[in-house]
């Protein structure tokens, strides 16, 4: 049987047998109980040779959500990438299908997030749901954050305590921030998924592209002006690039017209500390962006 057909999906009888109009509007319906209020076109490989990055692949499993600068869609001049920045388009509001979201007219970014938080409920949208999560760690922090981090996903004593970063991981990324010269309470951290993967394990494609929706209207309410994601998941989760590490960290991207910068994540740093030096790095050239003074080194 067609899952859909239990979920509320309309299948592809409806749609023989109902005006494709009609039909149209109750899939859009069923996407935005979902939480999903963005449609985008997947990329035209042929023209993917053309990507900033040269041979770029994009990840099949997240080129869903991803706009590529080939996009007819994506309005030129909407994001206007930085002097030496990497521009990264994606599919905007002014897409054929959005639907205004339940924040979109709330002006107070808190109260925002607070709807962003009540669409997403006790969600059980992708199998994370059912594979022992405690907690939904929906992220937390300044609603008007100049800086956000984005992490992969949350750990036990994130699923324990319902917050992000808060293992030791998380206070090594304290120890990042206030490096910076900033505090915890001062930036917005969140990651890619807001459940546990069990064991740990990276998030898979399927619970990423369930879950990320929530991440990008979070990044949309905040409106920082500057993310860093941390490590390789994070990174290609929000850039579409299925690059490595080594191809992604030390320059900046255009992610919508916010600089995005990306760097080590803070559980390789725990396993690898000689490469603290090299997070400083990014993180300074971040600092500078941002015109924040160090209050310390990293190491
Ligand atoms: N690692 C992550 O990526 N996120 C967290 O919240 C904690 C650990």
């Amino acid at each position: 049987m067609d899952p859909r057909a239990q979920s509320g999906a309309p299948n592809e009888a409806a749609f023989a047998s109902l005006g494709w109009k009609q039909l149209l509007a109750s899939r859009l319906q069923y996407y935005r109980d979902l939480g999903i209020y963005d449609f985008y076109r997947r990329d035209v490989p042929a023209r993917r040779a053309e990507a900033p990055l040269g041979a770029t692949e994009f990840s099949p499993a997240l080129q869903c959500r991803v706009g590529g600068e080939d996009d007819p869609r994506v309005p030129s001049g909407t994001a206007e990438p930085h002097r030496g920045t990497i521009p990264v388009a994606f599919a905007t509001s002014e897409d054929l299908f959005a639907a205004p979201k339940p924040e979109a007219a709330v002006a107070d970014h808190g109260d925002a997030l607070k709807l962003i938080q009540e669409d997403l409920g006790e969600c059980t949208r992708c199998v994370l749901s059912r594979l022992g999560r405690k907690t939904i760690v929906f992220g937390e922090g300044n609603p008007d954050a100049e800086l956000m981090f984005v992490g992969e996903g949350p750990g036990a004593d994130e699923d324990e305590q319902g917050r992000p970063f808060v293992g030791r991981a998380g206070q090594l990324l304290n120890k990042m921030i206030e490096a910076m010269g900033l505090k915890r309470e001062q930036v917005y951290i969140a990651n890619v998924v807001k459940c546990r993967p069990p064991g740990n394990r990276t998030p898979e494609s399927e619970e990423i592209e369930t879950c990320s929706p929530f991440l990008l209207r979070q990044i949309a309410v905040i409106r920082p002006k500057a993310i860093v994601a941390l490590g390789a998941v994070a990174a290609r989760c929000l850039l579409g690039l299925n690059e490595p590490m080594a191809r992604l960290r030390g320059r900046w991207f255009d992610f919508r017209g916010t600089r995005l910068a990306v760097t080590y994540h803070p559980a390789f740093l725990l396993r690898d500390p000689r490469q603290k030096k090299e997070t400083w790095k990014d993180l300074q050239m971040v600092m500078e962006y941002l015109g924040l003074k160090p209050r310390r080194s990293l190491e």
